[in-house]
């Protein structure tokens, strides 16, 4: 299911940092978070000082990369970039505190998946820019208190309710991402049709961006493929039968859903008459980790009003049963 994953696959970051927009100006969509963070950004250039800390929640995808890119290229400032998984003992996150230079803007990508440890360094570095470095082992090892340059933090999470309550209260600005619209799906699509070189037309932005869950990474990714079939097939034009006639062959259906979400539909309705049922037995069914059904294909299809988690398990809403040509049972869910 590389197609729709809105996880990074294979080489692609590579690729991606070629279609990042580099200003705020660029970025598209997302509009209340442009406006807060351009807020942000002008106050923190007024006071000359570096604005508070930011944290970016939302799923994977949706430009918090590129977002932390842009803050510190607007701030005329340098990145490091890091990662919550890389931070496993304290003293992998004290290297890059004690290295900061002053207004450099530190990024942790998946922050909710610090170690302990470094978690509670980095509240003391976050609000006094301070931290406390041991020195020796045992009973003789002392703490030295070790005076950093003010930096800013940008954190990013896909899941902030995971974070603890402690740092999530440090970051001055919590911005929201959502996933986007048709619309400015098809503004991505243009742009990066552009920077590719692909003879992208606008029934054909329309019909890709329709199937990309919401989400610019697999907006880019179906362009790519469809753009490989266009050159193939129709002389490099892609217009709404090229793109429709390419994703259907990658088996991408008109709304974005692939094989796995359709097969956990298909499992509910045929198989539990719509639910509800639980998310465990749900994933047996579709010969899947009850992980990959509840982080891959549910967000997706609860998104699409597919499907319900409700408190007894996971319902099919009418429009689900719909979706396959069904007729919803009196009392279907939605
Ligand atoms: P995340 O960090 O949330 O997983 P990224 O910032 O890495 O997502 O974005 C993934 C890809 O989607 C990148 O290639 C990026 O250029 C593109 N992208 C994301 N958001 C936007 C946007 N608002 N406008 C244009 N391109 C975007």
């Amino acid at each position: 299911r590389d197609l729709v994953s809105p996880e990074p696959v294979g080489d692609e970051p590579v690729i991606e940092a070629t279609l990042r927009p580099k200003r705020l100006s660029e970025f598209i969509g997302q509009q209340r978070v442009r406006e807060q963070l351009s807020l942000v950004l002008e106050s923190a250039r007024r006071r000359r000082r570096p604005p508070d800390h930011v944290l970016m929640s939302g799923g994977p995808g949706l430009g918090k990369t590129t977002l932390a890119l842009i803050i510190a290229a607007e701030l005329g400032a340098p990145i490091r970039m890091t990662s919550g998984p890389a931070l496993e003992r304290a003293g992998d996150l004290a290297a890059i505190l004690s290295t900061l230079t002053e207004g450099e803007v530190l990024f942790i990508d998946e922050i909710h998946r610090m170690a302990r440890p470094a978690e509670e360094m980095l509240y003391l570095a976050m609000e006094d820019f301070r931290i406390d470095v041991v020195v020796g082992k045992g009973p003789g090892a002392t703490s030295i208190p070790l005076e950093i340059a003010p930096f800013t933090l940008v954190g990013a999470t896909t899941r902030a309710g995971l974070l603890p309550a402690p740092l999530r209260d440090r970051f001055g600005f919590t911005a929201h991402m959502d996933f986007y619209e048709v619309a400015e799906l098809e503004q991505v699509l243009h742009r990066s049709a552009r920077l590719l070189g692909a003879d992208l037309r606008e029934d054909g932005a329309h019909e890709i961006a329709k199937r990309s869950r919401g989400t610019p990474r697999i907006a880019n990714r179906l362009l790519r493929r469809v753009r490989d079939y266009a050159e193939v097939r129709a002389q490099g034009v892609i217009t709404r039968e090229v793109a429709a006639a390419a994703l259907d062959l990658y088996e991408v259906d008109a709304e974005g859903l692939d094989r796995l979400d359709r097969a956990v539909l298909e499992a509910l309705l045929r198989k539990f008459g719509g639910g509800p049922v639980g998310l465990s037995t749900l994933a047996v069914a579709v010969g899947e980790e009850p992980e990959t059904v509840e982080i891959v294909a549910e967000p997706f299809l609860v998104r699409q009003g597919l499907l319900a988690r409700t408190p007894r398990g996971r319902v099919a809403t009418a429009l689900a049963w719909k979706h396959f040509g069904l007729t919803p049972p009196p009392g279907a869910y939605g």
